[in-house]
Formats: C-alpha cells, structure tokens, sequence
C-alpha cells in the first residue's frame, strides 16, 4: 500500500462497535485511495487521435509524455464521489464553526453566477460588451456602501485578510500624503483574528496588543495609554470574535481620530449586525466586507473569495484601481494612475475582482431585500442565543453575562476534572454526526469553543445539535474518558496529526521507493 502522502484508507482496527470492516469501507461509503494509486497508467478514458508531432509552428516545443493516469469515465466519476463522500459539507448538516458565518449557499445564486452574460466574460473583452457585468458590479458597489452608510468601496480585493491588506494600504498612503509617514504601530485586540496582526506586520507596521477587559471588550484605558503620535492604526473586530459588541464603539473611534490614527474595522462578523448598524456611523475608515460570509458566496476552499473594502472620504483618494465610472459611453473601469486616480496606492490584483462572486453576493441582496438582510442580523443572533440558552447549564459560556451576537462562546471550565479536553470533545462530535466547533479560538478564552448557527439554521436542526452536545457534555461528566480520548472512532480516518500535516504537508504523490514509476502512455 502507498505509504508516502496521507494515509487514505481508514484504519481497520478499532471501529466502534467490535468489529471492523475487513476493507475500509464502511456503511456504504467506501474507501478510496488517491487516483495515482488506482492504476490506470496504460489506460486511456477517451479515444484521441494521436499528436502530431511536427511542432515547426511551435518554435520546436514539442509535448512531453505525461504520466497520468486514465480512468474510465464511470471510474473517474465514482472517483470523485467517494472522495466527495469522505468530506462534510455545508449541504449535509450544520457546520457550527464560529468565525466563518455562513452555512448556506443559496441555489439561486448559482443559477445566476453559470448565465452566460456573466460566466464566460473575459477580462479582456471591449467595455462596450460587458456593460452589463459593470452595471451589476457598480449596483453591488452602490449597496455595499449604503449598508455600511461609508462613501467609497475597492471591489477588488479577493478575501478578508486580503481586504485587511488592502485598507491598511489606503491607511499608509494616506499618512505618507499627509506627511505622517512616521506612524508605525498598528494597536490590535487581544482577541483578534491572527490575519489582523499578521496583515499589519506585512504592511511593515509594528503590532501592539491592546488589553481585554475581563467581560471581553476591548479595554479603553489601554487603548488611551497606548494610543500616541506613532500609532497609524486600530484593527478592531466589530461584534468582535468573543461575539460580542464592543460597547464602547464610538468611544474608541473618538480617541483613535483624536490620536490622528485611522479606524479599521475588521468587518467579518457583519452578519450579525447589517441592516441594523452602519459601520460609517460608527467612525469607521476601512472595512472589509467577506461576502462568503456575510453575503452567502461559497467558502471556496482558500478562493476564488472577495473581501471588497468600504472606505471613508479620508481614505477614499487612495483606493486602489480599478473602479468604476460612468460616462456618456456607459460605464468603464479606470486602471491607470492618472487625474483624479493618481493618489490611488497601486492595485490588488490584475483585472477587476471576482466576477462570480459579485454575482452571487448581489443576487443574494436582491433576493432579501433591506428588510431580509435586516432579519437575517436579527436571526443570526437570535439562533446564537438560543444554543447559548440551552447549553449554558451543562457547558461553561466564556462571558455568561446578557446576551451574545451572532457566536455563542464556551470555555473549558466545565470539563475541569474529566480528563477530556477541548479537542477530544470536538472530535467526539464527528461520532455523532456533526462538524465540530472552532476551537481554541479566541486565544483569549481558555480551550475555547465558538459556536456560529447562522440564520439558516432551524429550530429542529439547532435542538438536534444541542441535544448531541448535551448528550456529550453528558458522557464526558460521567467519566467515559475512552469514548472521547479515542474519537472520532466512526469517521472514515481517525484522529489526524493536524500539526504536522499543517507544518509538514505532502502536496506531491511520488512511487513508493523501490517500485518502478507508472510508465507514461505509449505514443502508438
Ligand atoms: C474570516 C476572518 C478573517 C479573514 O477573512 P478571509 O476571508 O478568510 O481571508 C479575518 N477576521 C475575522 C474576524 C474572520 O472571522
């Protein structure tokens, strides 16, 4: 068996149950190897004419034999699906990580992402042909800045951290035009996302820490202390990633412009609040918008993502290219660094931004309305609520006092003394069907678990996961250390080294040693 990469058959040893399968598979999902292990090499799943090998027109390049494999298509189909199989998704049960939003992406969007008119435009095409796609971006700019009540937006950017980059170099370039090119610190909560301090440490900013208070806001007289004339920023989180809304809002956008330091908001957990607070309102400069999480496009898997950054009149000039214009031709992007473009600090990224995204996220507003997007906020918080209600006498909640946004916040301290940890109770919820929680996170809070519903979530499917979780918090209580020191026991691989594969991933599939590589297709 191939033993270079990840193991990709289950162990067979110690399934729940007393016995285990004699093949991996299990329950109808079977195991399923990596496609270079399944063979195939001298095989071909289509009928190709063989190349032509005269490659004059081609300067003399001449293809290299590839070792592929090739699968049928049936093989390759149920390939895939077993692996699809292997995974959670979103569209199987909740999926109650914290800090990621949403758990639903609606079919709508994607029937109108795979139109035509917007699918298969090509970056490069006349402006006069994608008027239509300019118009829908330019409609998506129009309420991104009215939800968030802030005048300008940057569409470009292609995730949050990469959003965060993107406020802090409007930040920068707006110190360096006003002759404050000296400012160097960028002050950061405690309980902040590591993509803050990692985005500000990028941008070659100092990080300091700013005190939490122990009902887990940010602690205003740390933040006065440490505000000074060599601060160019604060990176405040709002409701903030304890799920919390920092009470003191206005008051820390007051003192940070009093320092002549601008306001980022980290604005990942808008979900909880748009239709009802409008980031502008509250002093806030920059902001980055996650649209696969507050406006439902897909997690895709590290991309294709777009963070879009709302901006204040003060940082507005320096916004990157390209935006949108309308003029007697209709609409068109200006790209260069000229007229009224010229303080804008580079660009993001080539070309305008995630189009696919852009669709989705608009198809997504139109579909809810103000008055939706308003209830979606109400019922985020209210679905969070009610899984902090109902678990908070069996788990510990981090902040018990009054109520929570959108996350419900546990610590560890209920599992003092049982010998299970935070991470073996995580894993014990793969046994019984459902995703686990963020975990240690916040660093803030002791063996942290952060639990996000969303609006999407039922009030059957929520009481299915907090009597699993009761049940759990249950067993664990009454000392069944194994059940949770082994788990999960039912899932198709068992307890991974999640560090090592993080520090140390096998990207590559390379023979085993000592085996003859698969011989490329023969030319016939
Ligand atoms: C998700 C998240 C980010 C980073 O956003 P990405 O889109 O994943 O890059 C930043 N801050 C907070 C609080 C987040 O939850």
């Amino acid at each position: 068996m191939q033993t270079i990469g990840r193991p990709t058959r289950p162990d067979s040893d110690a399934a729940a149950g007393g016995f285990a399968s004699l093949t991996g598979g299990r329950g109808l999902v079977q195991s399923e190897p990596l496609i270079f292990e399944l063979g195939g090499w001298n095989k071909t799943g289509v009928d190709l004419e063989p190349p032509a090998q005269d490659a004059a027109d081609l300067d003399g390049l001449t293809r290299d034999e590839l070792a592929l494999p090739g699968l049928s298509e049936p093989e390759t189909m149920r390939h895939y699906v077993r692996l699809s199989q292997l995974n959670h998704a979103i569209d199987l049960a909740l999926y109650p990580l914290g800090s990621c939003t949403m758990k639903h992406n609606p079919r709508l969007n994607e029937k109108a992402a795979r139109m035509a008119g917007f699918a298969d435009l090509h970056p490069l095409q006349p402006v006069s042909t994608t008027q239509g796609a300019l118009a829908l971006m330019d409609r998506l700019a129009h309420w991104l800045k009215t939800l968030t009540g802030m005048p300008a937006v940057a569409l470009s950017p292609k995730a949050g951290a990469h959003g965060e980059l993107c406020g802090l170099l409007c930040i920068k370039a707006a110190h360096e035009a006003a002759g404050q090119g000296h400012r160097k610190v960028v002050l950061v909560p405690t309980s902040a996302h590591g993509t803050n301090p990692a985005t500000a440490a990028f941008v070659g900013y100092t990080v300091t820490e700013i005190a939490q208070t122990a009902d887990g806001r940010v602690d205003l007289a740390d933040l006065e202390a440490k505000l000074g004339p060599d601060v160019a920023a604060i990176m405040v989180t709002n409701p903030n990633t304890c799920g919390l809304f920092e009470r003191d809002i206005v008051e820390i956008s007051r003192l940070t412009h009093a320092a002549g330091a601008y306001f980022y908001c980290d604005g990942a957990n808008f979900n909880a609040i748009v239709g009802r607070v409008k980031p502008g309102d509250l002093g806030v400069d920059a902001m980055h918008i996650n649209l696969h999480k507050t406006f439902s496009t897909p997690h895709g898997g590290g991309g294709p993502g777009a963070g879009p950054v709302v901006l204040s009149q003060a940082l507005a000039p320096f916004a990157p290219a390209p935006w949108l214009v309308s003029g007697p031709e209709g609409l068109a992007l200006v790209e260069e660094a000229r007229g009224e473009a010229a303080q804008a600090f580079g660009r993001m990224c080539a070309f305008q931004g995630q189009m696919g995204m852009f669709v989705r996220a608009y198809a997504y507003m139109r579909s809810h309305g103000a008055d939706g997007l308003r209830q979606v906020a109400e019922d985020a918080v209210l679905n969070a609520n009610y899984i902090k209600a109902r678990l908070s006498d069996v788990m510990s909640p981090a902040f018990p006092e009054g109520p929570c946004m959108h996350e419900a916040l546990f610590d560890d301290a209920w599992l003092e003394g049982t010998g299970v940890t935070t991470l073996d109770f995580a894993k014990a919820m793969i046994d019984e069907g459902f995703h686990p929680m963020t975990m240690y996170f916040p660093l803030v809070v002791h063996g942290a678990m952060l639990i996000e519903p969303t609006e999407t979530e039922s009030r059957r499917e929520l009481d299915r996961f907090c009597e699993a979780l009761r049940a759990l918090a249950a067993t664990a209580k009454l000392g069944e250390v194994e059940r949770f020191k082994g788990a999960p026991f039912l899932a198709p691989l068992r307890r991974l080294d999640e560090t090592l594969a993080a520090r140390k991933p096998k990207l590559a599939w390379r023979p085993e040693p000592g085996t003859v590589a698969p011989a490329p297709l023969a030319a016939e």
